[in-house]
């Protein structure tokens, strides 16, 4: 008798016939944001692991070109400028549709990947982003996200036909360094006025742990200079800088990677931080953790008001509190992030 000497997950491809190879080429868009692409990571290593000899591409927008170097398993990152429009996006195809792709997924699924992925590979995957679901909770405050897979699950999903499954595993880059036990990371912004943490709170944690002998760093982008100068003109003694502005994303990783923890907003450099093993202390305000942005890691927290009537109010944030009292930041005090701080940071450190 002829034995079957395919392993398993080859035998049943075979079985039905999906023109699957052992080296499939796969190409995976996701356009923005930071945290998104972030969040592609735990997917890109469990291709990998699975392909090990595959092509395994990424579709990035322009401005997150610089976290490329320190995003792992990825064969090469393809970049979408969006100032150069409509003509850009089908440049972009006609090159793409060259490397005829086995497999497109699409985890993004906007406009602009929707015109992105037309004739791109044999086989074209879309994530299931729940909208409607993340719509209902919103607007009626009915849950039926609870138990939904997180974001990283629903980039699973849409690459099932390719053999592999969520293991829970958090997101990861490319960047290791030695922590320095006494550098704290702040990183006090987000895309949305709602979704940041209070000016005054930001003050007083930070005099609170520079009077512990901290270091703090703060990180954000240029635009961020201003709002993160205007805490820093509120801290007393101690040291602390702004790095805000001078790093690119992968910069920003390998210094983020030094730090004994970092605090963060529900934002982009909460998953970078996170992403390059830097303990975690996580602020969530309009937005809840059903949403699927919450960090995986053992050594993150998420701080929340729960059972806020209001909460959530946005799906990504806005520039206003529509019942203008902003409980769900301002209920969050910079008391507890100490005390959270202390459960995630090495006792070492000396909280
Ligand atoms: S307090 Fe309520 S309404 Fe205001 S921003 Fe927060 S969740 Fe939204």
């Amino acid at each position: 008798m002829r034995r079957n000497l395919l392993p398993p997950f080859e035998r049943l491809v075979t079985r039905y016939s999906l023109p699957i190879t052992v080296t499939p080429k796969i190409l995976i868009l996701r356009l923005s944001s930071l945290g998104d692409i972030v969040l592609t990571t735990p997917l890109l290593v469990a291709l990998r692991e699975k392909y090990p000899e595959s092509r395994i591409d990424l579709v990035i927008a322009s401005e997150y070109e610089t976290l490329a170097q320190v995003l792992p398993a990825v064969s090469r990152v393809h970049v979408f400028n969006k100032r150069s429009g409509f003509s850009g996006l089908l440049a972009l195809r006609n090159q793409l549709r060259e490397e005829k792709y086995d497999y497109v997924l699409d985890v993004h699924d906007v406009l602009r990947t929707k015109i992105l992925r037309q004739g791109l590979g044999k086989h074209v995957s879309v994530i299931d982003k729940r909208t409607f679901k993340r719509w209902l909770l919103v607007k009626f405050k009915y849950d039926l996200l609870k138990g939904e897979p997180d974001v990283i699950g629903r980039y699973f999903e849409a690459a099932k036909k390719l053999g592999i499954t969520d293991d829970g595993r958090a997101p990861t880059l490319k960047a290791t360094h030695v922590r320095d036990p006494k550098r704290i990371a702040i990183a006090p912004s987000a895309r949305h006025w709602n979704k940041r943490w209070p000016v005054e709170h930001f003050q007083r944690l930070g005099n609170t742990l520079l009077e512990k002998g901290y270091e703090l760093t703060f990180y954000g982008s240029r635009a961020e200079i201003a709002l993160i100068e205007e805490i820093r003109k509120g801290l007393h003694n101690g040291k602390h800088r702004s790095l805000a502005g001078e790093l690119d994303l992968t910069d920003a990783a390998h210094s983020l990677a030094k730090c004994s923890a970092a605090i963060t907003n529900d934002s982009g450099l909460l998953h970078v931080a996170e992403a390059v093993g830097t303990p975690v202390v996580a602020l969530f305000g309009p937005t809840v953790k059903q949403f699927g942005f919450a960090p995986r890691a053992a050594s993150a927290v998420v701080l929340e008001v729960e059972g806020l009537y209001c909460r959530p109010c946005t799906a990504i944030g806005s520039s206003e509190c529509p019942e203008k009292h902003f409980r769900c930041m301002r209920e969050v005090g910079p008391e507890q992030v100490v005390v959270a701080l202390h459960t995630v940071i090495p006792a070492k450190a000396g909280i």
